[in-house]
């Protein structure tokens, strides 16, 4: 689980996370939405420490983010990432981007970390395209390889930061697909995305942020049938 008291975060003097609370069971499927700036990409930062928090607390499966670098190091081993751009190696094949990290990092035996890779990219439907480069790859087929990248460290939670907003409209089900199938198989997740279709076939749970600050929560039907406050109420009326 994940567990954010009383968090807040400054940019020098820019106060960008405010008093954020928030607590992500195992098995949740979160979605955070809200306008540009409000702090969506940096609150999901913070929770592998891309970023780092100045008050209040987050604690991931027991861990607690600070200063200590083991307990850093033991929280990113248990959360992947996928964001907007894929960050792919350009200079390594689909399969070496796979199994890079498991070797050099994780110790897993070559062979086996092989194994690992074919298997998360047969899921992710892209087993053909393992022997390519990425920029042979269509930008769907670019995302669902760094989906698959990230799988292949085993994390429990999964974290993306608006994973299909820098593609082609025809892709974006591809990825969408496989985020759901994720959600399905019972992957803790965090998402900022604006996919609202998404958010209400998986989300448990849907969190408007504007300001810095969390200003509403609630499960996906009455999220958007009756957003309580007047920033959500405007804020779904120029998205849907
Ligand atoms: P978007 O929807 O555009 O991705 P966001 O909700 O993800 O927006 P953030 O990227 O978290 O917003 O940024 C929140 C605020 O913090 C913005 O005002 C941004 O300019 C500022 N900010 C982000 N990163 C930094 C940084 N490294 N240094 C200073 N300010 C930053
Ligand atoms: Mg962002």
């Amino acid at each position: 689980a994940i567990e954010i008291s009383d968090m807040n975060k400054w940019f020098g003097t820019f106060h960008v996370l405010r008093d954020i609370n928030l607590t992500v069971n195992r098995g949740e499927r979160i979605v955070i939405c809200g306008p540009s700036g409000s702090g969506k990409s940096t609150l999901i930062r913070c929770i592998n420490r891309l970023e780092e928090h100045q008050a209040g607390s987050i604690v991931v499966d027991g861990t607690e983010l600070n200063s200590d670098l083991k307990n850093v190091d033991k929280v990113r081993s248990e959360v992947g990432m996928v964001f907007q751009h894929f960050n792919l190696f350009p200079h390594l094949t689909v399969l070496e981007n796979c199994t890079l990290a498991p070797i050099w990092v994780r110790k897993v035996p070559r062979k086996e970390a092989v194994e690992r890779a074919m298997h998360f990219l047969e899921k992710v439907k892209i087993p053909d395209q393992a022997m390519k480069y990425p920029g042979q790859l269509s930008g769907g087929q670019q995302q669902r390889v760094a989906i698959a990248r990230s799988l292949c460290m085993m994390p429990r939670i999964m974290l993306f930061d608006e994973p299909t907003s820098a593609l082609d409209p025809e892709m974006i089900k591809e990825v969408l697909d496989t985020m759901i199938e994720l959600a399905e198989e019972g992957m803790t997740m965090l998402c900022v995305t604006h996919e609202m279709g998404f958010a209400q076939a998986v989300a448990n749970r849907v969190i408007f942020m504007a300001d810095g600050q969390i200003v509403e929560q609630n499960e996906p039907h009455e999220f958007f049938n009756n957003p309580k406050s007047e920033r959500t109420q405007q804020f779904l009326s120029q998205i849907i």
